[in-house]
């Protein structure tokens, strides 16, 4: 550690959140800060550590945070969020202000980045006197949507009418009510609260974005007209840096060999991401589902996403028999390979921002099916307005699920979404190479740290 600290490049800090869907878009932005010539320091929660020996480059200081894995849970993500500040302010600012009376002069930190549900940095920044600027992991038009919540909130509609719940918000086309739902997040008082403290960007000097200015423009002006800071949408930051590895899972990489075998576009490939869960009767419906499509599937089941089991325990009767070969269920994939492999011709997914950005960077048309949060808002535009998806929505149930399949996967109106999912990512290669968009605004993000 001594000795890439005191090597004379500008240090970076960077303050990732501990879940998987915000660690990796920062471990990758300090990848492409690093190849800008920034020395990168990650100060990270312990819980849900980074593995430091994928990151030879950077230098890892552990924040000791008093958090353990129950807190991650779906229902409990409030809590972690200021559980995990309250807890680490005191630390982080004690390792930071170490570091700085430690450093010679040439050798300071000349920035903070932080997660945006990180805000205790915000506070760490503004007391030892550093610039920062802040990380948002999810889409502008998340922002968008949850900026507009004290409004809704305001004028009576939330919480949510029943009456109102397939309406178009007025002033938020194509969302409609029910996919602002918040009551699986929480209390609204507690989640206005969370919102003002995760959006109050105290004294950044910019806001990163991991998002492509073809997809979100709209979005990043509208919230461009609240927040008067420098704005740099870099993503797919996964596109942007080197292939690394930033899981906190093991891969199971047989599921590779498993697709190799498969004809091309033939696989519909299932995860809900790392923290969402599902009851036994889903697990039940979807197994069928999957059966009854007659596609090949990979199917992710991650251990602990079922309520009641580790594993794969409770799948029917019968079920394994029916599908035999043509079924792949394992405990976690290395997905952005899985997405770009020929053999996958669809995404059932919980549209997680990360998952979202990674499967149109592929050009894999989706099934959406949000589970909570930020996640119903991107099924709405990958559906609506990107026209990528199929929202399937509503109770789920094995027929409703075969037949999504086969309309995406076999049906004219699968081939006109793969038409789009098509045009999509050539339009984020685009972004991505020089001269692109993303790739401009890294290397103005970069200058402005200098
Ligand atoms: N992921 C993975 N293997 C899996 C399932 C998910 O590597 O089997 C990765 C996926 O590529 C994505 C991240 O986990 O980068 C999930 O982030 P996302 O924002 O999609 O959802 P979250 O887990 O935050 O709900």
């Amino acid at each position: 550690m001594e000795n890439q600290v005191t090597q004379r490049r500008p240090h970076v800090v960077l303050v990732p959140a501990p879940l998987q869907g915000h660690l990796s878009p920062m471990l990758e932005l300090g990848t492409l800060l690093h190849s800008k010539g920034f020395s990168i320091i990650i100060a990270h929660a312990i819980f849900n550590s980074p593995d430091p020996s994928n990151h030879p480059e950077f230098t890892f200081l552990p924040i000791p945070d008093n958090l353990s894995a129950g807190n991650a849970a779906p229902a409990n993500l409030l809590t972690l969020i200021t559980t995990m500040n309250s807890n680490c302010e005191a630390p982080l600012r004690e390792i930071l202000a170490q570091l700085m009376n430690k450093n010679e002069q040439h050798d300071q930190i000349c920035c903070i980045v932080y997660d945006m549900i990180m805000y205790c940095s915000g506070a760490v920044a503004e007391q030892l006197q550093l610039p920062c600027m802040i990380l948002r992991t999810s889409s502008a038009s998340a922002a968008v949507a949850y900026e507009s919540l004290p409004r809704l909130y305001a004028e009576g509609y939330i919480p949510l009418q029943d009456s109102k719940l397939q309406d178009v918000v007025p002033w938020l086309p194509p969302l409609r009510f029910k996919d602002l739902a918040t009551a699986d997040m929480g209390n609204i008082e507690d989640i206005l609260e969370i919102s003002a403290i995760t959006n109050n960007t105290r004294n950044a000097i910019a806001l990163i974005w991991n998002t492509v200015d073809h997809l979100e423009h709209t979005a990043l002006a509208q919230i461009q007209e609240i927040y008067p800071l420098k704005f740099f949408p870099v993503g797919p930051i996964h596109k942007m840096a080197p292939p690394t590895s930033t899981s906190l899972l093991e891969a199971d990489i047989n599921c590779m060999a498993w697709l190799d075998k498969q004809a091309p576009h033939s696989v519909i490939y299932v995860s809900i991401g790392s923290i969402a869960i599902m009851e036994e009767t889903e697990l039940a419906e979807i197994a069928w589902g999957l059966a009854n499509s007659n596609q090949p599937f990979l199917w992710v089941v991650r251990p602990g996403s079922v309520s009641g089991s580790e594993w794969i325990e409770l799948l029917p009767e019968g079920f394994k028999e029916a599908v035999g070969e043509r079924g792949c269920i394992v405990k976690w994939t290395p997905q952005r390979k899985v997405l770009a492999h020929v053999a996958v011709g669809g995404f059932w997914s919980h549209c997680g921002w990360n998952s979202t950005l990674e499967s149109i960077s592929e050009g894999v048309p989706m099934i959406c099916r949000p589970c909570f949060a930020d996640q119903n808002i991107s099924a709405r535009y990958l559906s609506e307005l990107w026209k990528v998806g199929l929202h399937m929505d509503g109770q789920l149930d094995r027929v409703k699920i075969a037949t999504t399949i086969k309309r995406l996967m076999v049906d004219e109106e699968g081939k006109e979404i793969r038409q789009n999912a098509k045009s999509m990512k050539e339009k984020t290669n685009l972004s991505v190479s020089k001269g692109g968009s993303s790739y401009s605004s890294l290397n103005e993000l970069a200058e402005l740290i200098l």
